[in-house]
């Protein structure tokens, strides 16, 4: 038995090699494409949802790289070897900022970088009252709101055209198409979230990344400019996960699914679910009928390449849909479970 054991964990532990191995030689692949010289502006950007933007803003001027790739945590994001050749190689930076990327080896690389470009801050010092503030601290998971992310494509169309004056009526054009198209996506996000019944449109995951979802698409006009739409959306983690959970937070979180009659918690695709399987606990102690919903979503990271949310605008969609179809069911609104974001490909009933 004991040999069985040894012989299964041998081979998943080299299938995981293997595994790692092929995504470190594609990454590879992709730098050295990324370096050729060809007169493109070579851009860097620290998240996929960033890059996305700036792709469909810079089309085919642009050679474009992502820094933090996968479902890695951007919060914590260290520098790895090989990306000190990518920051000193890129000719321009995005980054998310107020606070995302504070990971010290990368944040030291990007404050004060005057060929990077945080677009959280320009957002904020554009009109501060877009920022959301917990516990006194910006709110850095801007991307959660489409129509506040689309407020940031005129600052990727300006650095790009400083960088690249040639190209900039171009820059222009495709980044007022992509605002439109971000204005119906948002519209539609928020009609598939209000065919629920506002009583039911309260939301419980495993950290702070959805408040400007909740502001945007949960609440009502009116709790957007009283405030009160904070009560939308609760977690046990802060605005970085750190799977820390204390005593206080497990009684905070429920409380608020009692009050709120919230029977499912969402899992995020690159979170750790250990935070919400001990709330998941201590309610069931106290009787609760409370379970994890079947499907992660998207909150920090965007999805695999061929998963539904392989694209910012198709994340956001599916988070909506998702969350709506099980808020409720009698909508009957159709989602798929992807396998990518159901960790480890099954139905977490606990
Ligand atoms: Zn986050």
């Amino acid at each position: 038995m004991k040999q069985i054991k040894m012989l299964f964990y041998s081979i998943v532990s080299l299938l995981l090699l293997v595994g790692c191995s092929e995504q470190h030689h594609k990454r590879q692949e992709q730098f050295q494409q990324w370096i050729q010289d060809n007169g493109k502006v070579k851009v860097l950007s620290t998240t996929a949802m960033i890059d996305d933007l700036v792709k469909q803003i810079g089309g085919d001027h642009l050679d474009t790289l992502i820094l933090i790739q996968g479902e890695l945590d951007p919060h914590s994001y260290q520098l790895v070897k090989g990306d000190d050749e990518k920051l000193a190689f890129a000719q321009l930076i995005f980054y998310n900022g107020i606070g995302l990327e504070h990971g010290p080896s990368l944040q030291q690389y990007l404050v004060q970088n005057p060929k990077a470009v945080s677009l959280g801050d320009q957002l904020y010092q554009h009109n501060p009252a877009w920022i959301v503030h917990v516990n006194g601290q910006k709110d850095p998971h801007i991307w959660m709101d489409i129509s506040l992310w689309a407020q940031t494509v005129p600052f990727i169309v300006d650095a790009l055209s400083q960088k690249d004056p040639a190209h900039a009526e171009e820059y222009r054009l495709n980044g007022q198409k992509l605002m439109q198209t971000m204005a119906q996506a948002h519209q539609e996000a928020k009609t598939i979230m209000h065919q629920v019944p506002v009583d039911k449109r309260y939301l419980v995951t495993s950290h702070d990344a959805f408040n400007y979802f909740a502001r945007a698409y949960l609440s009502e006009e009116g709790e957007i400019a009283s405030g009160a739409w904070e009560k939308r959306f609760a977690a046990p983690e802060g605005l970085a996960p750190e799977s820390q959970l204390s005593a206080s937070h497990i009684k905070e979180i429920i409380s608020y699914l009692k009050q709120h009659q919230v029977h499912l918690i969402f899992p995020e695709s690159n979170v750790s679910r250990d935070s919400i399987r001990k709330i998941i606990q201590a309610g069931k102690e106290q009787g609760l009928d409370v379970q994890i919903a079947c499907c992660a979503l998207y909150g920090d990271a965007m999805g695999q390449p061929g998963s539904e949310g392989d694209s910012y605008l198709k994340m956001i969609l599916y988070n909506a849909r998702t969350l709506a179809s099980h808020m409720d069911p009698k909508l009957g609104i159709e989602h798929s479970n992807n396998p990518q974001v159901i960790l480890q490909g099954k139905n977490e009933r606990e």
